[in-house]
């Protein structure tokens, strides 16, 4: 593989930062090598950047913040630019997609939709820029109070590999809206779409050091960006671990800090549920782009008079399941790398391990390279609550189902991990749609839906280790800006 290097590169492309609007290689001219998941080839490489790197487009991003065009621009102008943004994103839309997927390894249709997403971002929040305002305050006699919404200033965002372009662009999107500048800092694994739309971004004409992009890995790039004094606010999304580390070099400088952190999340399957219904969403809620979603629907409870039922017509339809390289575009692609195959497995060996039944298994396609990273799909029956594939978040195509016996066995069951990030109810009942929804510890609540996390209009985020703070839709205009309260004497 290694020894093609140079011939592939020659073919395709070598990626750079983009700093103070021009793109440029890392200051040590060391490069990281890309590898297309689907079989392990390299076709790119990307700059390997260090903290000098980061420095310097911490710095455009601080010029453009405090004394560029930036700092003038109107929100009705930021959002034509976002617009524009949008529009070029539709117009490069089949060279994004297809490199997305050629970067991630998901199947080509997901690479699609994901651009559509990324396009939608930038068009909402470019529309949404000059609908947010303060307010008036009543307040003593002979003083008027009002309120800003004022940008942060320069905020980091450090962006993972599983979904690169939609998040970067619900980072970006609501960031720049509020006048915020940005480093964006993407998964050394997956930064091609993040450098291209960085380089859109110049073309759409926003000023230079408005958006940066430094790729790197998470331990230099990502570690020198959030401990950089000159960030004002960092978002995050990833593991809990990273985020820990991330929120303790905010905490040095004393920063805010937006975190999405990933969940176990349940769906919950009463007797009375349109099951016909409920059975695509259940699969491809864990199915899509393998299970590597942070609102993935890993958990699936069911009430105990139906279980059997429900197990056997899963098991069915992950039986069917295969995995292929990106270009065949089946039921899913590789992971990420082998490192997150390598993970995968070993929670499915843990499990069988503990006795866990495997009801149901899908396959590798027999046309995938040996060299690229599949896994197949697994299904697991009646999993001890208490077990380790219960709790932990495995990111990968792996399914757990839980037997219920009441309303009240159900939430107890769905609130038992750390995570609190989405959840589903499949009920016709009404009230009991109410009752659950409201009782059930998750930042979305889907009833007989599951978005996996989708909607750029609606509000997402975690509670409990899922994270804090809140992305997409007008709330995270919310978390891209601070109030500042003025208040004017006129007695
Ligand atoms: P990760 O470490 O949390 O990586 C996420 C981002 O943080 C990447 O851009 C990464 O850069 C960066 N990073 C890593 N170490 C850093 C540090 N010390 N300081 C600043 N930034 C840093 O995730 P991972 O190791 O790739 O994946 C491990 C597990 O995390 C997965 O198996 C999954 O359970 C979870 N995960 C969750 C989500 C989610 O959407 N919630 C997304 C991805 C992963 P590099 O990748 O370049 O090192
Ligand atoms: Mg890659």
């Amino acid at each position: 593989m290694l020894q093609n290097l140079s011939k592939v590169v020659a073919q395709d492309k070598n990626f750079l930062n983009i700093i103070n609007g021009r793109s440029v290689p890392a200051l040590s001219q060391e490069t990281i090598t890309v590898l297309c998941p689907s079989d392990g080839s390299a076709f790119a490489t990307i700059p390997q950047s260090k903290a000098a790197d980061v420095d310097l487009a911490v710095r455009a991003a601080r010029e453009a913040f405090e004394s560029g065009p930036w700092s003038r621009t109107p929100a009705f102008e930021r959002g034509r630019l976002l617009t524009r943004l949008s529009r070029l994103i539709e117009q490069h839309a089949d060279e994004l997609g297809a490199l997305e997927s050629r970067d991630t390894g998901k199947p080509v249709r997901q690479g699609k939709a994901d651009v559509v997403a990324a396009m939608r971002y930038y068009e909402f929040y470019g529309g949404a820029c000059d609908k947010i305002h303060g307010d008036t305050i009543p307040f003593l006699d002979g003083y008027t109070a009002l309120t800003l919404r004022e940008p942060h200033g320069v905020v980091a965002g450090i962006i993972p590999w599983n979904y690169p372009m939609q998040i970067m662009a619900r980072v970006v999107g609501a960031a720049l809206a509020m006048g915020n500048t940005l480093v964006v800092k993407p998964a050394e694994d997956a930064s091609l779409s993040t450098i291209r739309i960085g380089e859109l971004a110049v073309e759409a004409g926003f000023p230079d050091g408005v958006l940066n992009v430094v790729t790197g890995y998470g331990r230099d790039a990502g570690a020198a960006l959030s401990s950089h004094p000159g960030i004002d606010y960092v978002t995050f999304t990833g593991s809990p671990a990273t985020g820990t580390f991330i929120q303790q070099a905010a905490a040095a400088n004393n920063r805010g800090v937006t975190m999405e952190l990933g969940g176990k999340s349940p769906q919950i399957v009463f007797a009375d549920a349109d099951v016909e219904k409920a059975l695509p969403v259940l699969v491809n809620a864990i199915i899509q782009n393998g299970g590597q979603t942070c609102s993935a629907g890993s958990r699936i409870l069911v009430e105990r008079a139906i279980y059997d039922d429900v197990a056997t017509a899963l098991a069915e339809r992950f039986d069917r399941l295969v995995a292929g390289p990106h270009d065949a575009d089946l039921d899913l692609g590789p992971m990420i790398n082998p490192a997150q195959k390598r993970r995968v497995e070993n929670y499915v060996a843990l499990a069988a391990e503990a006795g866990i039944e495997v009801i149901g298994r899908g396959s590798i396609d027999v046309g995938a390279p040996a060299t690229g990273f599949y896994v197949a799909p697994v299904l697991f029956g009646a999993v001890d609550r208490a077990a380790v594939i219960a709790q932990e978040e495995i990111f990968g195509p792996v399914l757990s189902l839980f037997p219920f016996d009441s309303e009240q066995d159900a939430i107890q069951l769905a609130n038992s991990t750390e995570y609190g990030l989405v959840a589903g109810v499949w009920t016709r009942d009404g009230a009991r749609q109410h009752r659950v929804a409201k009782r059930v510890r998750a930042g979305q609540v889907y009833v007989n839906a599951y978005g996996a996390g989708g909607g750029i209009e609606l509000p997402f985020g975690g509670f409990k280790k899922s994270g804090h703070g809140r992305e997409k839709g007008f709330e995270a205009l919310y978390d891209m800006s601070a109030t500042k309260t003025i208040v004017f004497r006129h007695d």
